[in-house]
């Protein structure tokens, strides 16, 4: 298979040509038509498999159909990840996904100044990368408005479950729009991950690789 007949639009195909990226791994040709048809996932991959790419990708291309202009400190995609090195590198990842489109990519990680990530949030973002603990912050400080946040990626759930963030996510799922498309990768899948992911997503498809 190639990325082509993977449902991608000729902008993503020079984002994933650019990448070096020859053809798709597993996860990505499994995930990628599903993600682009809507449906809500449950990926059960580690970190290397290029899961970062098997949701990136269709997510930017659905944002990109839709249109949209994200309003004043809103997000149109939340991406929650454990880690600041993980949250810098998926948004390391997309902004090279979208350089030859409208769609913005902004961080929030913990442990710098908040007033610039305030600021950066104040026109708003297409794509919102951050760690649940810095987004709650902002979100308190009205800095960050999620209710026309349609899409919801949890990456690495397991991790940020054992990093104690249960009630963080829990709050923050409740603050997204109710109608959207949920992502939730994780290494394993513990009873805790499949409760979170009865509870969060919608009639979702389970893609191992
Ligand atoms: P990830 O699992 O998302 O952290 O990705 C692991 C690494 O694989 C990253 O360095 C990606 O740039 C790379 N990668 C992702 N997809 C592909 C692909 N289809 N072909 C070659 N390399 C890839």
């Amino acid at each position: 298979t190639d990325f082509k007949s993977l449902g991608l639009s000729d902008v993503l195909l020079s984002a994933v040509a650019e990448s070096g990226y020859e053809s798709p791994t597993p996860i990505q040709e499994k995930a990628i038509p599903l993600v682009l048809e809507g449906r809500d996932l449950m990926g059960l991959a580690q970190t290397g498999t290029g899961k970062t790419a098997a949701f990136g990708l269709p997510l930017v291309q659905r944002l990109l159909d839709l249109d949209v202009r994200p309003e004043p400190c809103g997000a149109r995609a939340l991406i929650l990840a454990p880690t600041r090195e993980l949250v810098n590198q998926i948004a390391k990842t997309l902004v090279s996904y979208v350089r030859k489109t409208p769609i913005r990519v902004t961080s929030v990680v913990g442990g710098v100044s908040i007033n610039a990530q305030m600021k950066r949030m104040s026109r708003g973002t297409d794509i919102l990368v951050a760690t649940p603990g810095r987004l709650l912050d902002l979100v308190d400080r009205n800095a960050v408005r999620l209710h026309t946040a349609n899409f919801l990626v949890l990456d690495e759930a397991d991790q940020m479950l054992d990093l104690g963030f249960i009630h963080s996510l829990r709050r923050i799922a409740g603050l997204v729009a109710k109608q959207r498309q949920t992502l939730l990768f994780s290494a394993t899948m513990p009873k805790q991950i499949n409760e979170l992911a009865s509870t969060y997503l919608r009639d979702p498809l389970r893609v191992e690789v």
